[in-house]
């Protein structure tokens, strides 16, 4: 292996135990890193509890979300949310799909999701994914081939978030630092404005225009919040 892919590994493998450390994925919910080489590819644990994955667990997947070395691991059956994603978006290095608990109210709730605090800036435009619009009311809900990627895909557009009604959450980064930032604090996002919301008043989010001023301040600080989140799932897993 390279070292640009012995990287990537190691910071996927970290990147699973810190979204697990931090309330993200349980059982479920997965993330995967662009190849370093093969930019059409990328990288995802074999189907498993994130929180036990070490860099033997890492297996390679083709543009379309088929294994390439699986050597008889047994895969993710949602894995075409990422090959999907990857493709309709260049700008995007890594996805996280979780069924992250905060956030699945609002993927049933005709209440916005919206940027409650600086630190979810992101949050300026959040798509909503609605699988019957597509499939019908017959669906377990899962993303089980590539068309219900691409259809996953084409909802999320643009935007850094995409709701998926009675299901979960994806959230993508220009790198895994930034992917694992979005997809913590979409949670942590959650629980402010729903106790916001419990609180009552008339709520004030931020502006477009704080939200885009807000997202340039933070692009540099994603580094910062990796080193905490890594060493403190370190810490736990030593225990
Ligand atoms: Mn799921």
């Amino acid at each position: 292996m390279g070292t640009n892919l012995n990287e990537a590994v190691a910071d996927l493998v970290t990147a699973n135990h810190i979204l697990f450390d931090q309330g993200v994925v349980d059982a479920f919910g997965h993330i995967s890193v662009r190849h370093p080489e093969k930019p059409g590819c990328f990288l995802l644990s074999r189907a498993m509890a994130p929180s036990h994955v070490s860099a033997a667990d890492i297996v390679e997947h083709d543009e379309n979300g088929e294994p390439i070395d699986a050597n008889g691991r047994a895969v993710y059956l949602e894995r075409f949310i990422h090959a999907e994603i990857y493709r309709s978006r260049s700008d995007v290095t890594s996805v996280v799909h979780s069924h992250s608990p905060a956030v699945i109210p609002f993927g049933i709730s005709s209440v916005a999701l919206r940027p409650a605090f600086h630190m979810a800036s992101f949050l300026d435009k959040v798509s909503r994914f609605e699988i019957r619009d597509g499939f019908g009311s017959e669906t377990d809900l899962l993303i089980r081939d590539s068309e219900k990627g691409r259809y996953l895909a084409q909802a999320l557009g643009a935007a850094s978030v995409a709701l998926m009604r009675g299901h979960g959450s994806v959230a993508v980064g220009r790198d895994i630092r930034e992917a694992v930032y979005r997809a913590i604090y979409t949670e942590v996002n959650a629980r402010i404005q729903t106790q916001a919301v419990v609180l009552g008043g008339v709520l004030e989010y931020l502006t477009s225009e704080e939200a885009a001023a807000a997202t340039q301040s933070n692009a540099s600080q994603t580094g910062r919040c990796w080193a905490l989140w890594s060493e403190e799932a370190r810490a736990k897993r030593a225990k």
